[in-house]
Parts: structure tokens; C-alpha cells; sequence
């Protein structure tokens, strides 16, 4: 509970973090400013090389952004009651596709479960951000396992992985915007998360070991009508 607080707290770094994304832009414009350079004194061919890597990098730059404009601190939720087995119902067809393409497997099981307040846009993007990473995580046939049950006054939403797990010091750091341990990672994927998990009010906890990682998502259902 006291590392959740830390991480909430450290949340509110974001709207400072200018200086991080400014880093984060100037490398692929610095790439892209040198090849434009050297197009100056060479030929087609080498342009033909290089532009598809200056696309890249401009790609790259306009996703930092859009990822990085979703944290943005007093983004308005627009929660209603929802039921999160409608929302990954939906939502499974597109990490099955994600899985498939990369030789893994999809399991879900859930339970059904009451409403609970939710912004679906919102409620997506946590679930696919953290089915991408645990898909990332793991080697061809590796096994996704999404569940969803009632616990007291809560629902929960488990994602778990057979990935290689997470290293003991790199814990702290999740949910830190731009923490990546990917070599084309943005770092943005699970601070987005951890930021949704606020605005629903919702606890986040990570069980790892080298044979895999379940991230417990808890949300807490509304008191119902007297
Ligand atoms: P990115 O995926 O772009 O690296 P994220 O914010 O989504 O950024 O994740 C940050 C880091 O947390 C990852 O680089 C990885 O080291 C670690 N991580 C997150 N989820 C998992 C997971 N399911 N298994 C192993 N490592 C993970
Ligand atoms: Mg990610």
C-alpha cells in the first residue's frame, strides 16, 4: 500500500516532466536534422536509404506525443457504470489478433461482475497497454491470462503473463513516465495506466517472478442505492 501511495504521489511529476519529453523529441529530430544534412551533398540513393528511417523517427516523436498528452494531469474522465467483461469482451478480438501475430495465446475467464464506474476510452487503454506489455514479455507460446472477479467491495481485473518477469530493482521505477527497459519503448505505456487506475480510484498490484508477471487492477464498486 505504501509503494501505491509513492507511486500516486509520484504521478504528479508528470506535469513537470517538459524537460523528460523535450528529451524525448529532440533525439529523433536530431536524427532526422542530420540525414537532412547530408542529403544536401549527396545522392538519391542515399536519400532512398534514409527517409524511410527519418518516417520512422517522426513516428516515433508523434506517438511520445500522443502517449505523453494522455497523462496530461487534468485530463476529465467521463465515468459511467460500466461492466468491465463488456468492455473486454470487446476488446479481445484486437489482443487476440496482437497475440496471434506474434505466436502467443489468449486466455479469459471471467465471472460476471456488478458495474462499476468506468470511462471505457479510458478503461481500453489501461487494458491494452498492459496486454501489449505482457505480451511483450513473453516468448513465442507464452500464455496471456486475463480474469475478472468480484472480491468484497471490489472488482478485479488480472492480467498475467509467462514473460520473463520483472527485476527486483526495476519495481520502483513502474509507472515512472519514460522508465523503459525496450529498446524502441516509449515509457509511457504503464504511467498512462497508473494514471487511468487514479481517476478510477482503483489499486494496482504486481506479482512477479522470472516465469511471469499478473497485475491485480481493483476497482471499487459504488455503494449501492439505500
Ligand atoms: P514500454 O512498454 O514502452 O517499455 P511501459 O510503461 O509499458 O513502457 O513499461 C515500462 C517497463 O516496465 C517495460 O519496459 C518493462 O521493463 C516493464 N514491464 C511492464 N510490464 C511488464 C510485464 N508484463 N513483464 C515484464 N516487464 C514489464
Ligand atoms: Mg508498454
Amino acid at each position: 500500500f505504501e509503494t501505491e501511495m509513492a507511486r500516486l504521489a509520484q504521478l504528479n511529476l508528470v506535469g513537470e516532466m517538459a524537460a523528460g519529453i523535450a528529451h524525448e523529441i529532440r533525439n529523433p529530430m536530431t536524427t532526422i536534422r542530420g540525414f537532412l544534412q547530408l542529403f544536401r551533398e549527396n545522392d538519391r540513393n542515399m536519400q532512398k536509404q534514409y527517409i524511410p528511417i527519418m518516417l520512422e523517427e517522426l513516428d516515433r516523436a508523434n506517438e511520445i506525443i500522443t502517449e505523453y498528452l494522455s497523462l496530461a494531469k487534468n485530463k476529465q474522465s467521463h465515468q459511467q457504470a460500466e461492466n468491465m467483461n463488456r468492455i473486454i469482451e470487446m476488446l479481445l478480438p484486437l489482443i487476440q489478433a496482437e497475440a496471434v501475430m506474434s505466436g502467443k495465446h489468449v486466455h479469459y475467464e471471467f465471472t460476471p461482475c456488478p458495474d462499476i464506474q468506468l470511462d471505457d476510452k479510458e478503461m481500453r487503454q489501461l487494458i491494452l497497454n498492459m496486454c501489449m506489455n505482457g505480451l511483450e514479455a513473453m516468448h513465442v507460446g507464452g500464455r496471456l491470462h486475463l480474469q475478472t472477479y468480484q472480491e468484497q467491495d471490489h472488482v478485479v481485473l488480472l492480467i498475467g503473463d509467462e514473460g520473463t518477469g520483472i527485476d527486483e530493482h526495476h519495481l520502483e521505477k513502474l509507472g515512472r513516465p519514460f522508465f523503459t527497459t525496450k529498446d524502441e519503448g516509449t515509457g509511457l505505456g504503464l504511467a498512462i495506466c497508473y494514471s487511468i487506475a487514479a481517476r478510477h480510484h482503483a489499486s494496482i498490484e504486481v506479482q512477479t517472478s522470472p516465469s511471469g508477471t499478473t497485475f491485480y487492477i481493483r476497482f471499487p464498486i459504488p455503494n449501492s442505492p439505500e
